[in-house]
């Protein structure tokens, strides 16, 4: 299996720290998702949210694929975003 570029470059995750506290200090229901299923694009305020479970399940509202899941536990968050190609988080000030 080869490496995706060259490995001695890279940096570890802590790199990233800045720019995911920018992304994740944010409303994320303004932020826009595709939809991994049949790549609808909307803002994650349209996702049709089941709320009967252990967790939170958002379903596309066009296919009604799982997008997006969420479940507190004591001390942590699980996000599961298996079903969405990407988030786009628009920042304050653009
Ligand atoms: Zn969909």
């Amino acid at each position: 299996m080869t490496a995706p570029g060259d490995r001695a470059a890279a940096l570890d995750g802590n790199a990233m720290a800045g720019d995911l506290r920018e992304i994740f200090a944010v409303d994320v229901t303004s932020a826009r998702f595709m939809c991994a299923g049949c790549t609808h694009t909307d803002a994650v305020a349209t996702l049709m949210l089941w709320h009967q479970a252990p967790g939170l399940v958002a379903r596309c509202p066009n296919c009604d694929d799982v997008v997006m899941r969420v479940v507190r536990a004591p001390d942590r968050v699980y996000l599961d975003l298996r079903g969405s190609v990407r988030l786009e988080v628009p920042l304050e000030g653009s």
